[in-house]
C-alpha cells in the first residue's frame, strides 16, 4: 500500500493538505521532521499515517491529557490501533495496557511527557521497538512560549536512553522564529526536513462590530447564521459568563457556562456537553480552550475585548479546525479597553512589563479601529508579509467603513481637560462640556471654565464614547489614584495644535442598530439539500450517543455536507465522499445509506 492509498483507506481523504506529504515522506525515509502548521493544518496525520507503515511503535508525546482519549477514540474509529498512558488511568488499567503493548497490539501510543522517564515506562520500552517519536505541541519545550512545560525538557534524555535512536518528528502551530530555532536545538533534531506554513487561516472570517445591545446582536446572529451550530462566546469576567449564558438559555438556546470559579465537575460536564453537541454554545472566560480539539466550532464571538493579539489569535483560532467556513467576531466597546488599561496600570508589574502589556493591547486596539484588511493585520503581527491587500474574507474587505474626522471634537475635549488642570474624571469633564447645572459642577465654579457648554449638542453617551476612544488611541491617559482622572498625553499637544488629525471608523462611532447581517453561504454547492443534511446530522447524533463518542468522530460536518450534496447511494459512491474511509464505511456506511436512499426515493 502506498501513502495515497493509506490516506484514502484509513482517513477517507483524496489529497494531502499543504506540507503533510513532505513531512510524511521524510519520516518514511527515516529522516527527522519539523512541521510548523497552523491550527487545523492537519499535524496529527503527519505522524499517524506513517505509523501504519513503520515496523515498530510510534510514540506520541502530547501535553494535553484531556485530548488523548479523543485522539485514540478517533484513531480506533478509522482502524488504527492505539492507546494512551497518562495520569487519568489507574494502576490496574495501566498494567493491562502495558501488557497489550508488549503483545504488540498497538501501532500508536500517546503518552504524557511526565511519564517518559518513569521506571514502569522505561522498563517496558527496553522490550519493544520504537520506530518514531512524535512530539506534538513542540513549542512547550520553549521557555519563551506561553505553554512552557518543564517535563518537555526531559525528552532528549529519554530519546538518548533508547538502545537505538528512533525517527523524531516535532509539530507545532507556534511559528515565531526564536521558538522554532529553540525547538530544533533543544530536541536535538538531526537535519530535520522542515515544512513551515504561515499563520493564515483562510477559512476564518474576521470582523469587528460595535452594537448598542450586545446580547440582542448575539441572539440575532445565532438565529440568522448559526442555527444548531457550535460556537464559543468569550467574556472577560465570570459574572459576564454567567449572565450571558443565562440570557441565551432564557431565549431557548442551549448554552452552558465555563469559568475558573465553577465546581470542576460541573465545568468538565459542560465542556463534554459542548464537545458531544449536547449543547450548542459554551460561554466562557479565557480559561476555556487549551486542549479543546472540537473541529466543528462555527463561530467564536468575543463579547469583550481579548487581552492582546496573541490571545485573540489563539481564541478565535478555535473556530473552523475542520477547514469549513467559520466566523470570528469581536464586539467592540472602548470601555473594555479603558478597563484593561486601568488593570495594567494598577498592577504591580515592572515598568518594562507594563509597557509591554500596553504595547500588546494597543495593537489589538488598532486592529479594532483600522479600516484595512483584518487578516493582514493579524499576519503582520506575527511578522508575516501579506500577499494581497484585500483578502475578500473579512469585515473590512467586504464592507469598507467610512472614516470620520473627529479632530474638532477631540480638540474641544482635550482643551477642557487642560483647562481644569487635569484634575477630574470622565463624568465631570462630560458635565462641563455639556454645560450641566449639576450641583458639584456649580459648587466647584466649573461653569466659569472657558470650555463650559461648548459641546451641548452631544449626548452624554456620545461624549463618553469619544473620550474612551481617545483613551484607547492614546490621546488621553486615565490615571487612578483615589478615583480615575483624565490627563493629557504627549500625543495630545499635536492634536490641540492641529498638527495631527484624529479619524475614526464611522461604524464604530455610531451605535444605532444591533441587527446582525446574514452571512451568504457561498461555500455550499448548489445541489446541497438542507433537509437531508439535517436528517444525517440527527442520525450521527444518535449513533454518537449509542457509542459514547463525539459526533465528529463518526463523520465531520464537511463529510455530511458532501453526502447531502452528492447523494451517494451505494458503497462505491459512499467511499468517494471525503472523510469516508474503509473502516468508517464498515461501521456506519449502511446506516447513512439507508437515510439517503429513503430521502431520495421520496
Ligand atoms: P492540527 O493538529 O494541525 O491543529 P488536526 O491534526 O487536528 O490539526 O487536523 C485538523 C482537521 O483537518 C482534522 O479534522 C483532520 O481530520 C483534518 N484533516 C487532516 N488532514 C486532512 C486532509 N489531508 N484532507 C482533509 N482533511 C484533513
Ligand atoms: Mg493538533
Ligand atoms: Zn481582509
Amino acid at each position: 500500500m502506498d501513502v495515497y492509498k493509506a490516506l484514502k483507506t484509513y482517513f477517507g481523504y483524496d489529497e494531502f493538505k499543504e506540507g503533510q506529504e513532505k513531512l510524511i515522506k521524510a519520516v518514511l525515509e527515516g529522516k527527522d521532521a519539523l512541521g510548523i502548521m497552523p491550527t487545523g493544518g492537519g499535524k496529527s496525520l503527519c505522524y499517524q499515517l506513517p505509523a501504519i507503515f513503520l515496523d515498530g511503535i510510534t510514540l506520541v508525546i502530547s501535553p494535553l491529557i484531556s485530548l488523548m482519549k479523543d485522539q485514540i477514540d478517533s484513531l480506533n474509529e478509522i482502524g488504527i490501533p492505539g492507546t494512551f498512558i497518562n495520569s487519568s488511568i489507574d494502576d490496574k488499567d495501566l498494567n493491562l495496557r502495558l501488557q497489550d503493548i508488549r503483545k504488540g497490539k498497538y501501532k500508536i501510543i500517546y503518552i504524557a511527557p511526565e511519564r517518559l522517564n518513569t521506571y514502569s515506562f522505561t522498563s517496558l520500552i527496553s522490550n519493544i521497538e520504537i520506530s518514531m517519536i512524535a512530539i506534538d505541541e513542540a513549542h512547550c519545550i520553549s521557555q519563551w512560549g506561553h505553554d512552557f512545560r518543564p517535563s518537555y525538557t526531559e525528552i532528549p534524555k529519554f530519546i538518548n536512553s533508547l538502545p537505538s535512536r528512533p525517527i523524531v518528528g516535532a509539530y507545532t502551530a507556534t511559528a515565531t522564529k526564536l521558538i522554532v530555532e529553540e525547538i530544533e536545538q533543544l530536541l536535538e533534531l538531526k537535519k530535520p526536513i522542515k515544512s513551515i506554513i504561515g499563520f493564515d487561516r483562510p477559512n476564518l472570517f474576521y470582523q469587528v462590530v460595535k452594537v448598542s445591545d450586545k446580547i440582542q446582536y448575539v441572539i440575532d446572529n445565532l438565529n440568522n447564521n448559526f442555527k444548531d451550530q457550535s460556537g464559543i462566546i468569550y467574556c472577560a469576567t465570570r459574572k459576564a459568563v454567567e449572565s450571558v449564558a443565562e440570557k441565551l438559555n432564557s431565549q431557548g438556546f442551549k448554552a452552558v457556562a465555563y469559568h475558573g470559579g465553577m465546581n470542576s465537575n460541573l465545568r468538565q460536564k459542560n465542556q463534554d456537553d459542548f464537545i458531544f453537541n449536547n449543547v450548542q454554545i459554551i460561554v466562557a472566560t479565557n480559561a476555556f480552550g487549551m486542549g479543546i480539539d472540537k473541529p466543528d466550532v462555527r463561530f467564536v464571538i468575543h463579547y469583550n475585548m481579548p487581552q492582546n493579539m496573541e490571545a485573540y489569535y489563539q481564541e478565535a483560532g478555535r473556530a473552523g479546525r475542520d477547514g469549513e467556513p467559520s466566523y470570528c467576531t469581536i464586539l467592540y466597546s472602548p470601555s473594555d479597553i479603558v478597563k484593561q488599561k486601568l488593570l495594567i496600570q494598577n498592577s504591580t508589574f515592572s515598568e518594562q512589563r507594563e509597557n509591554n502589556l500596553y504595547e500588546n493591547l494597543q495593537y489589538l486596539v488598532d486592529y479594532c479601529n483600522t479600516n484595512d484588511c483584518l487578516r493582514n493585520m493579524i499576519l503582520e503581527y506575527f511578522g508575516e508579509i501579506s500577499k494581497e491587500s484585500n483578502c475578500n474574507n473579512c469585515g473590512n474587505c467586504l464592507n469598507k467603513s467610512e472614516m470620520v474626522d473627529i479632530t474638532l471634537e477631540s480638540q474641544k475635549i482635550l482643551s477642557c481637560i487642560f483647562r481644569v488642570q487635569e484634575r477630574y474624571g470622565m463624568t465631570i469633564i462630560i458635565q462641563i462640556l455639556r454645560g450641566s447645572k449639576n450641583k458639584k459642577v456649580l459648587n466647584l465654579s466649573l461653569d466659569n471654565v472657558s470650555t463650559y457648554g461648548i459641546m451641548k449638542e452631544y449626548s452624554e453617551n456620545t461624549l463618553r464614547e469619544i473620550i474612551m476612544t481617545l483613551i484607547s488611541m492614546g490621546y488621553i491617559q486615565i490615571t487612578a489614584d483615589k478615583f480615575p482622572v483624565l490627563k493629557l498625553t504627549n500625543k495630545s499637544g499635536l492634536v490641540l495644535k492641529g498638527l495631527e488629525k484624529v479619524f475614526h471608523k464611522k461604524d464604530l462611532l455610531e451605535t444605532k442598530a444591533s441587527h446582525s447581517k446574514k452571512f451568504d453561504k457561498k461555500d455550499l454547492p448548489e445541489c446541497f439539500d438542507e433537509e437531508l443534511y439535517e436528517k444525517l446530522r440527527k442520525l450521527r447524533y444518535i449513533l454518537s450517543q449509542e457509542k459514547s463518542i463525539a459526533p465528529f468522530m463518526i463523520f465531520h460536518d464537511s463529510t455530511i455536507k458532501e453526502m447531502a450534496s452528492y447523494f451517494p447511494q451505494n458503497k462505491e459512491n459512499m467511499l468517494n465522499i471525503k472523510g469516508v474511509g474503509q473502516k468508517k464505511f464498515e461501521s456506519y456506511g449502511d446506516a447513512f445509506l439507508e437515510i439517503i436512499l429513503e430521502h431520495c426515493n421520496k
